[in-house]
């Protein structure tokens, strides 16, 4: 059968094979029964360094709206870190796979379409997001996507990421790659780029504003760096939150208004019991990171929005400083889930906590065509051989990654490549 391809592919021959070396490219539209991939298994559970192991699996088949993309290069974040440690679930708890293969950032090509799928061709260059359901509730049809039973993060949720040869999608996760970036740039970017910009533009009235002030939690990190430039194209002002001097011109070359150092503060972690002497001394302290604020903002101008990450040990500070009427929206809990605060200011200023999670297909589409303008930098920080994916989870474990977002090359050959003819270019040269 004739495949409908991309008419832009160059024709090229290669051997059909049961399995290939990484790097190595299969006939366009080839499926080999086996791939290898990096994968994580119960009996493993623990830090990456051991909880990742390369395997020969096989390759997944797809269902009618399904679609298997060659992988490219993918992209490192937290969620292979909290799969390979099974904290704070294991994900097999959930799948009930054998195996786990995680990584929910990619980029790559097209390379089977379920008979369903009418939008993409074999040979599309893709970038893929990682937001999954069924599609058929209410949710889903006239209300929010990511409000949906059925919602679920591929690679995390779903035991079929981006750390293989080969990946199986929902078609509607894939979204046109940005021609301008590397295989690995456009890899890097999506997961924590769309997270951003729905906790910033997703929760409604408090979408950003023109004007408005937001402090950035981690602003040299993979959501941070992007908070900063979306903060930016809406006529906003980041406040950005670093812990060492080095990430200063890094987040002001970004965009931010004003920088603060966390480590010159001492109010971390869950709030002392309100009125103890401990609690007195914990309020000087946040009086002062208030004050810091306002050195950038203004005096007696409290941020409209925290950009909250780190959970536990910021969690009362951005409940205090948010103005009245203003929201602290959340996505994650890097430093723990036990989320204290001082229940009293956000009655009595009416303050909006607000769960964020993700991004749904519309949010996701509007953040990759902000990448496609160049109107975001990726930040890509770093990129690792396939070799070293483990190595990589573990530096963003220990918080030693370098500012940005890091990527992993997998059928790229090389870094610094951008089309499928460049890869196929490069492998004659191997
Ligand atoms: P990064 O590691 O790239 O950035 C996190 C930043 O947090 C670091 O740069 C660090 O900056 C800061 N940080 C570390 N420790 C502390 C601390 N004790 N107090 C304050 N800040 C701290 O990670 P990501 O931005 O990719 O992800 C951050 C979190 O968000 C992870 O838990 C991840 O799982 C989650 N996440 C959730 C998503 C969702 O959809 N729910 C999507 C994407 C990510 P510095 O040391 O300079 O302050």
């Amino acid at each position: 059968m004739a495949l409908d391809t991309n008419p832009s592919i160059t024709p090229y021959e290669a051997p059909e094979k049961e399995l290939y070396e990484i790097g190595e490219m299969p006939p366009l539209g080839y499926v080999p029964p086996k791939m290898y991939a990096w994968t994580i298994r119960r009996e493993r559970h623990g830090e990456p360094d051991k909880s990742f192991q390369v395997e020969v699996v096989e390759t997944p088949a797809i269902d009618s709206h399904e679609v298997l993309v060659l992988v490219m290069a993918a992209g490192v974040n937290y969620n292979g870190i909290w799969a390979g440690l099974g904290v704070p679930i294991s994900p097999f708890d959930g799948h009930g796979a054998p195996y786990h293969i995680a990584g929910s950032d990619a980029s790559g090509i097209v390379w089977a379409v379920g008979d369903k799928v009418k939008n993409w061709k074999v040979g599309d260059e893709v970038v893929i997001h990682c937001n999954q359901d069924d599609g058929d509730d209410e949710e889903c049809n006239g209300g929010d996507p990511m409000y949906s039973p059925t919602q679920r993060i591929w690679g995390y949720e779903t035991p079929d990421g981006s750390f293989a040869q080969f990946t199986n999608v929902q078609a509607q996760q894939l979204l046109p790659r940005p021609k301008h970036l590397t295989w690995e740039e456009s890899a890097c970017y999506t997961l924590t780029l769309a997270t951003a910009y729905r906790m910033l533009f997703g929760h409604h009235p408090h979408e950003l504003k023109p004007g408005q002030n937001v402090l950035v939690w981690g602003a040299s990190g993979g959501l941070g760096s992007y908070a900063i430039q979306l903060i930016n194209t809406a006529g906003a002002n980041a406040i950005a939150v670093i812990s060492e001097e080095s990430k200063r011109d890094f987040v002001m070359n970004l965009g931010a208004k004003g920088v603060i150092n966390r480590k010159d503060f001492k109010c971390w972690g869950q709030l002392p019991k309100v009125n103890t002497p401990e609690y007195k001394e914990w309020f000087a302290e946040a009086r002062k990171f208030g004050k810091a604020i306002w050195d950038i903002t203004g005096k007696g101008v409290n941020v409209d929005m925290v950009f909250e990450h780190p959970g536990e040990s910021t969690f009362p500070i951005s409940t205090f400083v948010v103005k009245r009427g203003g929201m602290v929206v959340i996505c994650a809990g890097t430093t723990g889930f036990n989320l204290t605060m001082d229940a009293r200011y956000v009655w009595m200023h009416q303050k909006r906590i607000q769960g964020s999670h993700f991004a749904h297909l519309k949010q996701a589409a509007a953040a990759n065509r902000l990448m496609c303008q160049r109107r975001l930098d990726p930040c890509m920080s770093e990129v690792f051989p396939w070799a070293e994916i483990p190595d990589a989870h573990m530096k963003m474990m220990r918080n030693e990654h370098k500012p940005g977002n890091m990527a992993v090359l997998v059928q790229a050959p090389r870094t610094g490549l951008r089309t499928f003819e460049d890869v196929l270019e490069a492998g004659k040269g191997a």
